[in-house]
């Protein structure tokens, strides 16, 4: 597979439990959905034992509905909400 962006061959690179193509010029990785899903149960784990301030991602299904935007931040004045 070449990256997307600048169409150099994507380098397979092991990471943890799951195998991932990382563009070598750094533009992004590409990874199938049995690795995503291998990652995010590594990530869960590793929050299981890291202690009371971490937590898990929440497990994504069918019916999870999206989440919220993210709140905007309060303007610095009033100038500021005109653009
Ligand atoms: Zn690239």
């Amino acid at each position: 597979m070449n990256c997307p962006e600048c169409g150099t061959g994507m380098v397979e690179s092991p990471v943890a439990a799951a195998s991932v193509l990382r563009c070598p010029d750094g533009h992004g990785v590409y990874l199938d959905r049995a690795s995503l899903g291998a990652l995010v149960e590594a990530e869960s784990d590793w929050h299981r034992f890291a202690g009371q301030h971490t937590a898990p991602m929440p497990r994504i299904t069918p019916d999870t509905a999206p989440a919220p935007p993210p709140a905007k931040a309060p303007a610095r004045a009033w100038v500021e909400t005109l653009f």
